[in-house]
């Protein structure tokens, strides 16, 4: 095919004016809008809204490729599709960004107010928050752009006003008084799931506590002795022989004069420290618990910013909590009430945004009771109305959900959604869906709004029905909700998937989607976490820049074979473009032979077995694609396509095509034009842009290949399937033993075909033309005898005779191959050997350790395919 002229085709695929040009064309063209009254079927998708503060990175790459992937499949199954597209105010995230720029100019919010602050929030999100908008955009995502919805816009704000006077009404929602995760820097609580734990080597403080007899006294154990100046007993476990006797006893607590009771309480671990432990009620969670059964007291000795209050002694008042530890480890030790320090390791919670040290405080905080929303959510999973893919996190999602702790929903914070909830002077308090002027009871109109904001989560926890409008039953609601399908990172499930669950079930009756796919985790290349804030990892933006965004998305769809985690770096993408670059390439060269022949008609009568064979093929591929995106695996989709594409199609079809193609054989031409134009189709949800570009090139006919419809399996016959087959191995064989023994490229040499199966004779003898172009043999013979000097190649049904005597040096080609087997086996006694020394396996890094066992597969693979040439001959 080097006659051809291409003027009109690049040689060279460029991404980047290919992916505006037809990004824009698609979205000016109305293709991501939804119309509600199609009489279509629906099918539709909410973005896990990306938070405004956000960038692109490669989470957000997955999160919004495989929805993509699925969302262009179903348009070209004729489907009405929604892919809803959305932000997230990001409640702290925001505030702490905002801050940030206020500590610049010298500045905190306090100085600002309130008013001022949220001016300024606002600026900031138009100003930097639709960065990550347009980096979708980049990405190809058919996200329908004029339904995009914002957590805090008006119809966002609409829901989270009913869901909390919904849940209020209910008794769902309760104000009570609990140890909270404080973050003293942010000011606000923080729910369970933004707390970070890290292990901290630290102390524990064995104190002596006198009794207020002075006959003795009890030592405690702590990893806080700070806290002590808040104590208000110490408790034992009512089985611990060691204290029976001294339960109810008064102590005298050291530092302070105050006498504190020693109580009998279950929650205490007999083995920990001495057995009898301090308890300080305000400031830890079972300390608080204890403190409830035994009516103790609660002194909240630190305030909101983390210092010690008016509550102790003087001397300690206003230390920040590490001054006054050391002051307090100090003044024990003075008065000799330091029994002993051990080195001791434990988690400590820390701020998920800043890092800061969480003190739980005893604190008036909202709650959502969980028992009798978990209930139901439990039962939609338990039933498979809603699922997880891959399985095993249906399990993860039930464990959580089963022992799910109240909610706590009031956040310290401006940014966000304001509790819908004002106190009246004479004690009222509203809870309204408006704005209340007065009070219901006595007519007051100075009332005063809670100063709490919501959890970003509760207003997430909303989104799939919130976005599509309810509480209004809207055309939006009514045909797009529930949703089909959600992919996010495992991280979130807790936070966000279950949250929603329970939400929709409670608000709307009805399940928020049906499929969940929790995608893999990408690691950077030492196996580590990819973080942002520490800047390692895979930018996708760096990445769609370099390889172009289909080769991006090739890869992520590659690579995402529902595994816990896999590794990724930028060279990883090259896969993607060099695979771009190829399906580029094949266009243009079968270009003059296919444009613009449209709807030619395939006979399969007219089919040779070859055609035959490539069709066949491409039934197969079809089958193993649908299937793969049915299931979401996608690695199983891009891997059926590349094999396809890649070998069945360029290495070997377009090999056998070329000389009918110079003949100007139409059944070629036809079963070309359809086997590329279904291949287009297929890779098109994965690499939009490359694909309609080509069809435009190729004159595929219509406006967009996304108007198409999906392909169905092609007309074939399915009998000589498998004599194709073997012709294939029986070339790629010979192309071996050619390669193997240093035959030069020039020379052809012969073979001989030994076969009892008649049919395969037939066949390869037919095929005489093709076999001796495609191996670069003078002639294909038949007979049972193995000439002296010739290689064997075995197959079950035949074996073939390659004589090489008078080609190529025979005996010092083969003295060169059993060095070869020789240095193979040494390579990999050695890797063996390292591989099996724990000494190494200790030390070694996983990625060396993957990478010795990848390179012990390579030279046993190559061992074998020595080994048969040698073994046979
Ligand atoms: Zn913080
Ligand atoms: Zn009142």
């Amino acid at each position: 095919m080097s006659e051809e002229n291409h003027t009109n085709f690049p040689p060279r695929y460029d991404p980047k004016p290919v992916e505006e040009k037809w990004y824009r064309f698609w979205e000016e063209n109305g293709f991501f809008t939804a119309n509600p009254e199609s009489p279509k079927p629906k099918f539709s998708i909410v973005i896990p809204p990306p938070n405004v503060t956000g960038s692109l990175h490669m989470g957000h790459a997955l999160d919004n490729t495989l929805p993509d992937i699925l969302i262009r499949r179903k348009k070209m199954q004729g489907f009405e599709t929604l892919w809803l597209p959305g932000t997230d105010h990001a409640g702290i995230g925001t505030q702490v960004k905002v801050e940030q720029m206020l500590a610049k100019e010298g500045k905190t919010r306090f100085d600002l107010g309130r008013e001022e602050f949220l001016r300024r929030a606002w600026e900031w999100k138009e100003k930097y928050g639709n960065e990550i908008v347009k980096q979708l955009r980049r990405l190809g995502c058919c996200l329908d752009w004029s339904r995009f919805r914002f957590t805090l816009d008006e119809v966002c704000a609409r829901a989270v006003r009913e869901a909390f006077v919904r849940y209020y009404e209910k008794g769902l929602i309760y104000r009570g008084l609990r140890i909270v995760n404080w973050c003293p820097r942010c000011r606000t609580a923080l729910s369970d799931l933004e707390v970070k734990y890290q292990e901290e080597k630290s102390q524990l403080w064995y104190i002596r506590y006198p009794y207020a007899d002075g006959t003795g006294g009890v030592t405690v154990a702590t990893t806080r002795p700070e806290t002590m100046l808040g104590d208000t007993a110490v408790a034992v476990n009512p089985e611990d022989k060691r204290y029976q006797a001294v339960v109810g006893k008064m102590l005298r607590l050291p530092l302070t004069e105050r006498l504190i009771p020693i109580v009998a309480d279950e929650a205490v671990e007999m083995d920990f420290g001495t057995g009898a432990v301090k308890v300080t009620p305000a400031h830890d969670p079972v300390d608080f618990e204890i403190g409830e059964r035994h009516g103790l007291a609660r002194l909240k000795v630190i305030d909101d910013d983390g210092k010690m209050t008016a509550l102790v002694p003087a001397k300690y008042q206003g230390m920040t909590r590490e001054e006054c530890r050391r002051a307090v480890v100090e003044d024990l030790k003075e008065q000799g009430l330091l029994e002993k320090i051990e080195d001791y390791e434990h988690a400590v919670g820390t701020c998920d945004r800043c890092g800061t040290a969480i003190e739980p405080l005893a604190s008036e905080q909202w709650f959502v009771k969980m028992k009798p929303l978990a209930e139901p959510a439990i039962r939609v999973v338990e039933e498979g109305k809603v699922r997880f893919y891959p399985e095993r996190w249906n399990k993860v999602y039930l464990d959580w959900m089963r022992n799910v702790k109240d909610w706590c929903i009031s956040r310290q914070l401006w940014w966000g959604h304001r509790i819908p909830v004002w106190y009246c002077n004479c004690g009222k308090v509203i809870v309204a869906r408006e704005d209340p002027v007065e009070c219901p009871d006595c007519h007051s109109k100075s009332l005063r709004q809670d100063e709490d904001v919501l959890d970003t989560w509760f207003s997430s926890a909303l989104w799939p029905f919130a976005t599509m409008g309810w509480p209004e039953e809207t055309i939006d609601y009514r045909t797009f909700f529930p949703t089909d399908f959600l992919t996010t990172d495992p991280d979130i499930i807790f936070r966000w998937e279950a949250r929603m669950i329970f939400s929709s079930l409670e608000f709307t009756g009805r399940i928020p989607f049906v499929d969940v796919y929790i995608h893999s985790t990408v690691l950077d290349k030492t196996g580590a976490r990819m973080s942002r804030s520490k800047g390692v990892g895979v930018d996708p933006l760096e990445i769609i820049e370099h390889y172009g965004t289909d080769a991006c998305r090739f890869t992520i769809a590659y690579l995402e074979s529902q595994s816990q985690s896999y590794r990724l770096w930028n060279e990883r993408f090259e896969l993607g473009r060099n695979f771009a670059n190829k399906v580029w390439n094949a266009c243009r060269l079968v270009a003059p032979h296919i444009t613009g022949i449209n709807s030619v008609f395939l006979d399969p009568n007219e089919l040779t077995a070859l055609d035959n064979w490539v069709v066949m093929r491409f039934n197969e591929t079809l089958e193993r694609v649908d299937k793969g995106i049915d299931s979401y695996t996608f690695s199983t989709v891009a891997q059926a396509l590349y094999d396809f594409f890649w070998h069945d199609l360029c290495d070997w079809y377009l090999e056998f095509a070329k000389r009918r193609l110079k003949a100007q054989d139409n059944t070629v031409k036809a079963v070309l034009y359809h086997l590329f134009r279904g291949s287009l189709q297929m890779l098109h949800p994965i690499m939009p842009f490359i694909t309609e570009e080509l069809w435009h090139r190729l004159e595929m006919g219509g406006r967009s290949i996304l108007e198409s419809s999906w392909p169905k399996p092609l007309p074939a016959k399915s009998d000589t399937l498998w004599l194709v087959e073997r012709m294939r191995d029986v070339i790629g064989g010979i192309r071996q033993v050619r390669a193997e023994m240093r035959v030069p490229a020039k020379s052809t040499v012969e073979c001989i075909v030994n076969t009892g199966n008649e049919e395969l004779a037939k066949f390869l003898k037919e095929q005489e033309l093709l076999i001796c172009e495609l191996a670069k043999v003078s002639t294909v013979k038949f007979g049972s005898t193995r000439p002296r000097g010739s290689v064997v190649i075995v197959f079950s049904d035949c074996e073939i005779y390659v004589p090489l005597s008078g080609v190529v040096d025979v005996e010092k080609e083969l003295e060169r191959l059993r060095r070869e087997v020789g240095e193979l086996e040494r390579l990999i006694a050695e890797i063996d050997r390292r591989l099996g020394n724990p000494d190494f396996l200790e030390r070694a890094k996983n990625e060396v350790i993957e990478r010795e066992q990848a390179r012990r597969e390579e030279f046993a693979a190559r061992r074998e395919r020595l080994k048969r040439i040698l073994e046979v001959y």
